[in-house]
């Protein structure tokens, strides 16, 4: 028997990154110490208040069994009450905020639950890939709305012609951005939010990165008055908390968008482990270390840029995220550009065409290794160059 992938999974766009990954492996089989700047996942551990409570909270048998599927009460409202202290937010725990397993989830599940047949989906370009793989697997169409360093890579939502909006059911935002790590106003939320109102679509922001910050605090969405009546907002605890592993975040806004999550949560997972989400509404009380990870962020944002920058690059220091977003020496390509820094001097950088077409000319530097690593990695780096 031949066994046939669904052509929903045929469509997904190729993994780019296949070649690197083996030029990865080739190089650490010959021993080379190779430093990964690769991936978007914190190197720092979770903090021990949290981990405390989670040991607690195993033990305790009611947890042992099903949760609901929008997730413990309390949990909810340790949501709403973060949002309140925050952003000033006020949130119904209730009706206005659902527990996910991680935003990954939540957001792969917005189209499943929106998105129509042939219906188009607006994404950023570069952005997360999981705005268009889960697009294509609620058999709707991405259409690609460029991000543009010209524009502060905010998103310009005028040029969209009036034929795409017709078809348009959804539009992702995500500020602080990756990878481009650019921050928005609250004018340009505001704008977003005029922009669905006005064309009937439902506007899905993930704010993944909002703690992590080294400017002004990034704004919610949620701020925006009205934001409510037409988008929802994902969160995590993921990068605020160094628990990427551990799987939770949340949506909140909409009610019924919140319900149609909700529904589908119904019929394909069973909701969030609850020694999880106790130690979440720890994380999220305490706000344990996230002034330290800033400060940790901050310090090796600080170290990478000068080395980059003192060997030519052209990078400025973000004010959010833990990315560095930079376009690749002239006479290369993105890919070309990253094959070259692993092969040549054993660095990981991810090409921007990984993150879309309007990623191509752009790499990413993710600040997760130690400053004294990414001091070398400077160094490393700037020999290509000079
Ligand atoms: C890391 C990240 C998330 C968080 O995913 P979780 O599923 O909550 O771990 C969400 N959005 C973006 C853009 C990210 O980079």
């Amino acid at each position: 028997m031949t066994v046939e992938l669904a052509n929903r999974l045929k469509r997904l766009p190729p993994y780019l990154f296949a070649q690197l990954d083996e030029a990865k492996a080739q190089q650490m089989e010959k021993g080379i110490d190779v430093i990964d700047l690769g991936v978007g996942d914190p190197d720092l551990p979770t903090p021990k208040p949290i981990i405390e409570r989670m040991k607690k909270a195993v033990e305790n048998p009611t947890h042992h069994r099903y949760p609901s599927y929008e997730g413990m009460f309390s949990f909810r409202e340790a949501v709403a009450r973060w949002y309140q202290r925050r952003f000033g937010v006020e949130l119904d725990p209730d009706s206005e905020v659902i527990t996910l397993i991680g935003s990954k989830e939540g957001i792969g599940h917005m189209p499943l639950a929106f998105v129509n047949p042939g219906e188009i989906v607006l994404v950023p370009d570069p952005g997360y890939p999981v705005y268009v793989g889960a697009t294509i697997l609620a058999h709707g169409e991405p259409y690609r709305v460029p991000l543009t360093a010209g524009r502060g890579f905010l998103p310009d939502l005028t040029t969209i012609s009036g034929g795409i909006l017709a078809q348009a059911k959804l539009l992702f935002l995500n500020y602080p951005n990756n990878p481009t790590a650019a921050v928005a106003s609250l004018t340009f939320f505001e704008e977003a939010v005029d922009f669905a109102r006005e064309h009937g679509i439902i506007l899905c922001h993930d704010a993944a990165y909002s703690e992590m910050y080294y400017g002004d605090p990034p704004h919610s969405l949620m701020e925006v008055k009205g934001a409510r009546e037409v988008a929802i907002e994902f969160h995590s605890l993921s990068k605020t908390f160094n628990m990427t592993g551990w799987r939770i975040g949340m949506a909140v806004g909409n009610k019924e968008m919140v319900q149609g999550l909700k529904k589908v949560k119904t019929n394909i997972d069973s909701g969030a482990f609850q020694a999880i989400q106790e130690a979440g509404i720890e994380a999220l009380a305490g706000e344990y270390g996230v002034e330290e990870m800033r400060q940790v962020y901050r310090e090796r944002r600080d170290v990478l840029v000068k080395g980059l920058k003192g060997a030519g690059y052209d990078v400025e220091p973000p004010q959010a995220t833990f990315y560095l977003w930079f376009p690749v020496p002239a006479g290369y390509d993105s890919m070309a550009f990253a094959k070259k820094a692993l092969e040549e001097v054993g660095v990981v950088i991810t090409p921007g065409l990984g993150f879309g077409i309007y990623g191509e000319g752009y790499v990413r530097a993710a600040l997760t290794v130690s400053k004294e690593r990414l001091e070398e990695a400077g160094e490393r780096l700037g020999r290509l160059v000079t």
